[in-house]
């Protein structure tokens, strides 16, 4: 039996890097501290960076979770009546398009199997459509990286694929922003928004998004305004005090996370973003190599089509859902199915930030994998699935 902390490898919250959880660990200072105005400036500028985004786009930190970004973009951009599609891989897109009806917007949702993509073609049919009946789409919803199937979409061709038919791409990154290639200003992405919790390395609380010029125009030509909390006007005017260094209040952010945030960011970006996406491949790779040691295969249909943030892997023949909690008593936190088509059928293991850099983390995790599967009876090859990893490791480290 361990008395160690249990290894948190889930799609998020993840694990921190102790120079975060020190950033973060302090009796709350005031939202006008020095140190607050500070960290809350470079974090706005540290974002830029890491969403590869360009100046003239707007940073945002509220206080809040992903759903809350999610919920502030449609709230932004769409009024009722406006015309939206969703490219929909699952769980989270489903929220999204949930979020659009609320809203009041007609919603095309271009829906796959789980592990599925719909490709770019669909959403241009759906364009298509509009158009033949005389309308135009405001705005085109992707989720990057599916956390309920693991589906990695590609947001390159439909931000192109908008730019080019004059309408908005908002891309929810909750689990791949600052994991997943994401080139907001080359690629001409409009929203790209995340949590803290994830591959930013911090604890949950803090909604993070970028929107581009164009995006914050749309707001600006609205004909009536969103709910006061949600509204980017209400909001900029803050982000834009903080920018320059000077004190600013529309609503009290968690202090503590706005410490940590700046120290987050600057981990993900110093060695440059390139280097931050090879550190998720790479990773990816290894554990994949180690799941195929162990015989589990992953929902995503197509290799590129599988997450870097994350596997999610098919209980083999004969092992079901109590494998998480058998995993658990090793030590290790993984979450369960999420996609309600395939629940029971599959679990899932997050792999971002901070636990990559730790070969440790890492082998305790596939281990406890290994020894969950080795508990229903099924020949394993624990070791087998560790030196895999390894091997992609050190083979691409040396390399
Ligand atoms: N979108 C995606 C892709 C997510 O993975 C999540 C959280 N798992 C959310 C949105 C919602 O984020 P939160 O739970 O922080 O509200």
């Amino acid at each position: 039996m361990t008395t160690r902390r249990p290894l948190v490898m889930i799609p998020g919250p993840v694990e921190i890097s102790p120079a975060v959880r020190d950033a973060f660990a302090v009796p709350p200072p005031g939202h006008l501290a020095p140190d607050v105005i500070e960290a809350f400036g470079s974090a706005l500028a540290l974002m830029r960076r890491v969403w590869l985004a360009p100046a003239s786009a707007q940073p945002f930190v509220v206080p809040g979770s992903g759903t809350t970004a999610m919920e502030m973009a449609v709230a932004n951009l769409i009024e009722p009546g406006d015309a939206a599609v969703v490219v929909n891989t699952g769980y989270f897109s489903d929220r999204m398009v949930e979020m659009l009806k609320r809203a009041g917007a007609d919603v095309v949702d271009l829906t796959a199997v789980p592990g599925e993509v719909p490709n770019a073609s669909r959403a241009e049919g759906a364009f298509d459509d509009f158009a033949r009946a005389g309308r135009k789409v405001k705005a085109l919803f992707a989720t990057h990286v599916d956390t309920s199937t693991g589906a990695l979409c590609d947001p390159r061709p439909l931000a192109a694929l908008a730019r080019g038919r004059g309408v908005l791409s908002v891309f929810d990154g909750v689990c791949a922003t600052a994991a997943e290639r994401f080139e907001m200003e080359a690629w001409g992405a409009d929203v790209y928004l995340t949590a803290s919790q994830k591959a930013i390395g911090l604890p949950p609380g803090l909604a993070l998004m970028v929107a581009s010029a164009r995006a914050l125009e749309a707001r600006d030509a609205r004909k009536a305004p969103p709910p006061l909390v949600s509204d980017w006007h209400a909001w900029r005017p803050v982000m834009q005090a903080y920018e320059a260094r000077k004190p600013a209040y529309f609503a009290t952010p968690p202090t503590n996370l706005i410490l940590a945030l700046p120290v987050g960011l600057t981990e993900i970006a110093a060695g440059g973003m390139d280097s931050r996406f090879a550190l998720h491949e790479r990773g990816a790779r290894a554990l994949s190599a180690a799941w195929s040691a162990l015989g589990l295969h992953i929902v995503p249909t197509r290799e590129q089509n599988a997450a870097h943030t994350l596997s999610a892997l098919r209980y083999p023949v004969g092992v079901d859902a109590s494998l998480v909690a058998r995993i658990a008593e090793r030590g290790v936190i993984v979450a369960g199915g999420l996609h309600p088509a395939i629940r029971s059928e599959y679990f899932r293991v997050g792999h971002m930030g901070y636990a990559l850099t730790r070969t440790d983390f890492l082998m305790r995790c596939v281990e406890a994998v290994a020894g969950g599967l080795a508990s229903f009876g099924t020949p394993v090859d624990a070791e087998g699935a560790v030196t895999a990893m390894l091997a992609v490791l050190q083979n691409e480290v040396a390399s």
